[in-house]
């Protein structure tokens, strides 16, 4: 019997608990199938929160994430919270929880699934096996520099500094070739080298970080041109490393790829052990409560779970094929179903990866 895994579960808002559920029921079949065991504890996060107890992230839902060995979030906010203070947003939450436990990576892996290829809007020969994830640096550059607004004689000023430390730079890229080598072994590094110092600086680590695994092939591409390459010939990227507002930008395009927001899993990890894991998408109220929503994002997280908090790779492949394995038997969510097509529902979906686990 293998130790016991503590993951907290922070459902949120919208349809975050409809896709948590699944997600968690097909973690149970993980612990029945692998004999692992795992503690499952909720905590309440977002607007929730709000409404209970005035603020979107409490102490005891911070206090019980430091104390698991992974977080699994749905969703939060909604039209309820539009009209608080900023400080009072349930998306204050995830700023919240990724600084307390230190999460400077953000992962979003992007895979075609068989049979997908005709719901997205690109075409379908140039989609066929695209198969990438994108390293995002989430806690240093230009978001988080210091910022000022003068007022001069010729007008308004504004200051975003990009601020880079080598050490910042060092450990995703790090963990991008970590990532390469349980992979295709590609690792493409996206800066804007010919006008950015933080740019060349981040260039000199990745190719000293290079020397340590010469089994990884390595490039770089200034981020112009891989915008335009994930949309032109996607199938060639493996891992997309990069710093942090140029991953914002090249993973909500790299998104598309997959015929869905609904499909994509994400993971954030970092200095400590634990690692949270969400979807992609939001809390889509506009279908929140219908038991339409796809959740196959939710699933893929906790797959993602699985592999990088517990190093449970079998389990984690064993999750991801089996929802493969359903897709490509034909089953559809309304998010994908084309308009004469049956889509099973949230749960529905949620049972029938079950079955194939
Ligand atoms: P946030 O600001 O929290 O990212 P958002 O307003 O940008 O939220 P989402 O909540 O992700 O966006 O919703 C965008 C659209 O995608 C909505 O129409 C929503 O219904 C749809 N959508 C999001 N997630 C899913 C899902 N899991 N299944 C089906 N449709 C979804
Ligand atoms: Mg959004």
């Amino acid at each position: 019997m293998s130790e016991v895994k503590k993951i907290a579960v922070l459902p949120g808002d919208g349809i975050g608990p409809e896709i948590t559920q699944e997600a968690v029921k097909v973690l149970q079949q993980v612990e029945k199938e692998f004999g692992f065991s795992f503690s499952i504890q909720y905590g309440m996060i977002g607007g929730g929160a709000i409404d209970r107890v005035g603020i979107p992230l409490p102490p005891e839902t911070m206090e019980l994430c430091e104390k698991s060995d992974a977080v699994l979030l749905g969703a939060v906010g909604g039209p309820d919270w539009d009209s608080y203070p900023p400080e009072l947003r349930p998306e204050q939450a995830l700023l919240g929880i990724r600084k307390g436990l230190g999460l400077y990576s953000n992962l979003r892996p992007v895979t075609l699934f068989a049979g997908l290829e005709n719901s997205s809007t690109l075409r379908p020969e140039v989609l066929a096996g695209v198969d990438l994830v994108v390293v995002r640096e989430l806690t240093g550059g230009i978001y988080f520099g210091d910022k000022e607004r003068t007022t001069t004689p010729e007008g308004e000023v504004a200051t975003d500094l990009l601020i880079y430390h080598e050490f910042e730079i060092e450990r995703i890229v790090r963990l991008a070739f970590e990532i390469a080598r349980g992979r295709k072994k590609r690792v493409t590094s996206v800066d804007k080298a010919n006008v950015l110092e933080s740019s060349r600086l981040w260039r000199e680590v990745v190719n000293r970080v290079a020397k340590d695994y010469p089994d990884v092939q390595v490039e770089h591409m200034l981020v112009d041109n891989c915008a335009m390459q994930i949309i032109r010939r996607p199938a060639t990227f493996d891992v997309i490393v990069t710093e942090n507002m140029f991953g914002d930008i090249l993973s909500d395009e790299a998104a598309i790829l997959t015929g869905s927001i609904g499909m994509l899993p994400s993971a954030s990890l970092g200095e400590g052990t634990i690692g949270l894991y969400e979807p992609v998408h939001g809390s889509a109220p506009d279908i929140a409560g219908q038991g339409v929503a796809n959740p196959a994002a939710a699933i893929l997280s906790a797959a993602l779970m699985l592999r990088h908090s517990f190093g449970y790779e079998a389990a984690a492949a064993a999750v991801e094929q089996a929802v493969r394995t359903v897709f490509e038997k034909g089953v559809r969510t309304p998010d994908l179903a084309s308009e004469n097509q049956l889509a099973v529902s949230t749960e529905e979906f949620g049972d029938l990866v079950v079955e194939e686990l």
